[in-house]
């Protein structure tokens, strides 16, 4: 039977031991600051945003949320941006993404102060990240990292495929997984959509990263004996037995896959609990000033 790998285990003991560092940061006299924008109504947004501020109210990090219209423009947002980054009292800034269409995303995540930007996609936290420097790692990635480094998963000289080569998940955990330090130093493949084949590469996989969004693409014969499986999918599927009529299943076929692996995660409570501990990891890392140091 393959271990069933709780990230929703890992990131509660993750919020106490973060609740732990708040404590001890504040009363030095430090009080960390995370400041959240959300430009328009979307649903999911609004619920995510929703369980980042409780989240800091938990532990005690300090949590500013502006909800702006769909009407807002770039330049007010850029606006808003400028001000918290010359706020030394905000530690992180986080703007929920998707933006409305008439927002240039990337020149808004461009504009946020590199040592604030806790959720690691400004280009110079990527540079960083690459070249191996102290950097703001994207959250699902970094969450991923701490799942296999808590498990215990040696990877030096493990073929890791990551199916899915996204600037959020497929490109920092590639990167992250190759860096040589000991709880990484992994020879890493990338396969994604223009593969003729993916199970080419995922049947040599002795670590699967799955970050597509594709239900159950991936099945039993795709990999191989003994596998760690890591499934980052969050797709929804019908399902009219469910109150909802749907139900939510990752990447990975869990009843096929399971069967082979020697350990996995499951969708739901797999990855998806560990992405909101690493963001106010990332916000107090910033308040302690682990990582810019000025
Ligand atoms: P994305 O759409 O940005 O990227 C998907 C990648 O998969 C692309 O690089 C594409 O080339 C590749 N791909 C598509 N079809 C493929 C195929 N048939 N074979 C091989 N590769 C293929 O998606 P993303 O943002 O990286 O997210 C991927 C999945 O992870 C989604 O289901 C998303 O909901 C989920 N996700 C979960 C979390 C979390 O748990 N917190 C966070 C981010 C994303």
């Amino acid at each position: 039977m393959a271990i069933i790998i709780d990230g929703k285990k890992i990131s509660s003991d993750i919020k106490n031991e973060l609740k732990a560092r708040v404590e001890n940061i504040t009363a030095k006299g430090i009080k960390p600051k995370l400041a959240l924008l959300l430009v328009g109504e979307d649903a999911a947004s609004q619920m995510y945003v929703r369980s980042k501020e409780r989240y800091c109210n938990d532990i005690g990090i300090e949590s500013v949320v502006l909800r702006m219209p769909n009407t807002t423009t770039e330049e007010e947002v850029l606006d808003i941006i400028d001000k918290w980054n010359n706020d030394k009292t905000v530690n992180g800034i986080l703007v929920q993404l998707p933006l409305p269409k008439h927002i240039n995303e990337s020149k808004v995540l461009l504009s946020i102060s590199p040592s604030k930007d806790v959720d690691g996609f400004h280009p110079e936290n990527v540079g960083r990240l690459v070249a191996g420097l102290p950097s703001y790692v994207p959250c699902t990635p970094l969450g991923i990292y701490e799942l296999l480094k808590r498990y215990k998963i040696n990877l030096k000289g493990k073929h890791c495929v990551v199916v899915g080569r996204s600037n959020i998940v497929g490109k920092p955990i590639a990167n992250l997984l190759m860096q040589k330090e000991p709880n990484a130093n992994a020879i890493v493949t990338v396969c994604h959509s223009a593969a003729p084949d993916i199970s080419y590469y995922t049947k040599q996989a002795d670590v699967l990263i799955a970050a597509v969004g594709s239900p159950e693409l991936i099945k039993g014969e795709d990999v191989k004996e003994g596998v760690v499986v890591i499934d980052v999918g969050i797709n929804r599927v019908e399902d009219l037995s469910t109150e909802k009529g749907y139900r939510v299943v990752g990447d990975v076929n869990f009843a096929e896959v399971s069967k082979k692996a020697s350990a996995i995660t499951p969708v739901p409570g797999g990855v998806g609990p560990m992405t909101i501990s690493m963001l106010i990891l990332n916000t107090l890392r910033s308040a302690e000033k682990e990582v810019y140091k000025d």
